[in-house]
């Protein structure tokens, strides 16, 4: 006998029909889904033993075989688990559970199931992230025939009972998977896994039950967005199957790089230029603002090129919150390549007025800039 009784793992009778066997299978992939599992460790253990079960018990001469010898075919003399090579070589249980998944268990046709999520890109500037701001978006979205109401055409014979699946929706498939064949369950190819096939499709869907149109949705984008933060708008994507919710439409938003300011996060990168003289003699100069305010800066005599300063609080607003970062205000001196003749002579008299330092003092200029953006 098997150290595991393959019956006992599908909680059936030995004497089960094939269609309770699927049944069965069906339902523990369902009661083992790593979703809906408490214990995922333990769920994972039950599904293999639930799929070399069904392996064995959907094939009709290797269930004879484990009827007849208590193992499955091929099956060492411990039988069971370890007699079948588990499931190495396989690429792992995650693979195979997958592909279960995929293409049966979770596809059933009869199930409500939510509809597709709809992606759609904005792009917005820098100040539209700094106030929040609504765009319009524009997008396809399929939506239930009103000819036919969903029911794919409009004459009472217009559909028929699908020949390949015979109704079912699902045909079975046998499946290579390393040590044998599986029999796994799939979405009818002929009928999609509606189980009918339309002879007299609806003139307006061509028989799809669904015609595409066309809708505009306001999307509120709230203060602080960044470039990537997605926004879910549920209810707004492809319709749902058999009473199932429509999806989400998923707003993935863009901030378009800005001219003056370089964003990290909720901080801001400003350059300011400002003359040598003010530089030497120090200067309260105007700061542009995202929002397009200015703010005074008092900048000390003997500022040097690449010199930052900290406006605090009048970066971006931060998303989602009611904080704000700081601005960075990074300093270039520009020095003079025009002179008229009074300011060259007073240069001269400067120059021969006393000794200049000619060495940058403390840090050097990229030092300053990763310090005031990194703090
Ligand atoms: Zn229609
Ligand atoms: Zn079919």
């Amino acid at each position: 006998m098997a150290e595991f009784d393959y019956y006992e793992i599908l909680g059936i009778e030995r004497n089960a029909s094939d269609q309770e066997i699927k049944r069965a299978y069906r339902n523990m992939v369902r009661k083992y889904h790593p979703d809906v599992a408490e214990d995922k460790e333990k769920a994972q253990e039950e599904m293999i033993k639930v799929n070399e079960a069904y392996a064995v018990l959907s094939d009709a001469d290797k269930r004879a075989y484990y009827d007849s010898y208590g193992q499955a075919p091929g099956a060492g003399p411990s039988g069971g688990f370890g007699g079948f090579g588990g499931f190495g070589g396989f690429g792992g249980f995650g693979d195979i559970f997958e592909s279960f998944m995929n293409m049966g268990g979770r596809r059933d046709e009869r199930q409500p199931r939510r509809g597709r999520d709809i992606r759609l890109g904005v792009t917005i500037t820098l100040e539209e992230a700094y106030t929040g701001c609504t765009k319009e978006v524009e997008y396809k979205v399929h939506e239930s025939c009103l000819t036919c109401k969903g029911k794919l055409t409009v004459e009472p014979d217009g559909v028929e009972v699908c020949p390949t699946c015979r109704g079912a929706g699902r045909v079975q498939k046998q499946i290579n998977i390393g040590f044998g064949t599986l029999a796994q369950v799939v979405e009818c190819p002929t009928c999609g896994g509606r189980g009918q096939k339309v002879v007299k499709p609806c003139p307006e869907c061509k028989g799809q039950g669904v015609v595409e149109v066309t809708k505009r949705l306001d999307i509120k984008i709230p203060a602080g967005i960044e470039t990537g933060n997605g926004l879910r708008l549920p209810d707004c994507g492809e319709p749902g199957a058999n009473g199932g919710p429509r999806g989400s439409v998923i707003v993935i938003v863009e901030v378009a790089e800005d001219k003056r300011f370089v964003r990290e996060g909720a901080d801001l990168l400003y350059r300011k230029n400002i003359t040598f003289t003010q530089a030497a003699l120090g200067a309260e100069v105007e700061i542009e603002q995202v929002t397009g305010k200015s703010e005074k800066l008092r900048i000390p005599a003997g500022t040097q090129p690449g010199a930052t300063f900290r406006i605090k609080g009048k970066g971006m607003p931060e998303f989602r919150s009611a904080r704000f970062g700081d601005l960075h205000v990074v300093v270039q001196v520009i020095v003079p390549t025009k002179l008229n003749d009074k300011q060259k002579k007073l240069l001269e008299e400067f120059q021969e007025a006393g000794p200049q330092e000619a060495k940058e003092p403390s840090k050097g200029f990229f030092g300053r800039i990763h310090d005031a953006i990194f703090g």
